[in-house]
């Protein structure tokens, strides 16, 4: 059997060890300390932008924190891109809200601001205003900052900007992560950096930040003894995990531009296929981290369809993966709400992401040219 090569796996920078070292040295083995302070400073120095970041156990966390943060209580709502990851849209039930999920549009594929704008609008017209609306960068691709901001602000609703894919992504230079009310990271194992498990939240005061850290870490009122006015959670990133971030952050924009450099070899080996389009930015205000590489397959016109190609390079043990099924057509979610269309449906169907990771080498990519050649000979 040939070595597996992973759609995205962890790559440590080095220097990791040395801060878990110091962590034992110092015997900060708990859910605070230098490490977790010095890790929430270098995430606040990459994003810019005068933020505040408290780091937490993981980026579902950070969700649900921000929810709060946003005053979402039982019996709200919450807008919610479809097309993602379902611990975007969890943390809306943690909270006994309803999520309300909108379709994607075809440029970015994500959050459409025309689909959003009629769930704001239907929904106030039902009789409720949503508490919020989550817009996420898939795959490292920001979604239309612009327009879904413009809108959240007409309707003077908070944004929660689901950024767990898009550290070192921009939009017009700006950091994603930094646009919404609130941001949400995530490190988890097969992020772009990772701390094996991890999330952290932006935001834009130090009073947010003060009641993120207060609530993820059992709601302590002052006092000698433990004294609660408010219910508090578990979700504090201890110092041993903030040791490998502070190690992962050294590398990040290494880690950037190898992802990158991962989509320049997908655009080389595809630009001539007629009916693969690879996800890539529409323009220069876009940056993408581009931390997976994902292309949409057109049957009709390239003669083969997802399933093919996935199972084709599963031969040759090489993971890839479809798209994220969108939240609407998820057993669990069935019954909710939902504007759109069928783009995120579509996307479903007919997506795949390919190996990404930061760490592929020159043999892997030989590889996977290999059997994309091989599928293209048979037809
Ligand atoms: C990974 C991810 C999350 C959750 O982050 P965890 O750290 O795994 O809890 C949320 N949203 C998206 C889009 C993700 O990819």
């Amino acid at each position: 059997m040939k070595e597996k090569i992973w759609l995205s796996s962890p790559h440590m920078g080095g220097n990791e060890l040395k801060y878990i070292h110091q962590a034992f040295d110092e015997n900060w083995v708990a859910p605070l300390g230098p490490n977790v302070n010095g890790f929430e400073q270098d995430l606040q120095a990459f994003l810019g932008a005068e933020v505040k970041v408290s780091a937490l156990s993981a980026g579902t966390a950070a969700l649900h924190l921000a929810l709060i943060e946003c005053g979402v209580q039982a019996g709200d709502e919450v807008l919610c891109q479809t097309m993602t990851f379902s611990a975007s849209a969890n943390p809306i039930v943690y909270q006994g809200a309803t999520p309300v999920f909108i379709d994607s549009e075809k440029s970015t594929w994500n959050l459409s601001p025309f689909f959003l704008e009629e769930a704001i609008k239907d929904r106030i017209s039902k009789g409720k205003k949503p508490k919020a609306v989550i817009a996420v960068s898939l795959y490292g691709m920001p979604f239309q900052v612009e327009e879904v901001l413009s809108i959240c602000q007409k309707y003077n609703i908070p944004l929660i900007e689901d950024a767990a894919e898009a550290l070192g992504s921009t939009y017009k230079g700006k950091a994603c992560g930094t646009f919404g009310k609130f941001g949400v990271l995530s490190f988890n194992g097969n992020k772009i950096i990772t701390t094996s498990g991890g999330g952290a939240l932006v935001c834009h005061s130090q009073e947010e930040k003060d009641k993120a850290v207060f609530l993820s870490t059992q709601a302590r009122d002052e006092a000698p003894h433990y004294q609660h006015s408010h219910i508090g959670y578990n979700y504090r990133m201890s110092n041993i995990t903030a040791g490998i971030g502070r190690g992962q952050m050294e590398v990040l924009p290494d880690r950037i531009n190898a992802r990158r450099k991962m989509h320049a070899f997908y655009t080389e080996l595809f630009k001539d296929i007629r009916g693969i389009q690879l996800l890539t930015e529409p323009n220069e205000d876009y940056f993408s981290n581009h931390w997976l590489s994902v292309i949409h397959i057109d049957e009709q016109l390239v003669g083969f369809d997802r399933e093919v190609l996935r199972l084709a390079f599963l031969e040759d043990n090489i993971e890839t993966r479809p798209l994220w099924k969108p939240m609407h057509l998820q057993p669990v979610f069935s019954g909710t709400p939902y504007y759109g269309e069928q783009v995120a449906e579509t996307l479903f169907n007919n997506g795949l992401c390919l190996p990404s990771g930061s760490n592929l080498t020159e043999a892997d990519r030989q590889r996977i040219v290999k059997v994309f050649r091989k599928v293209l000979r048979k037809l």
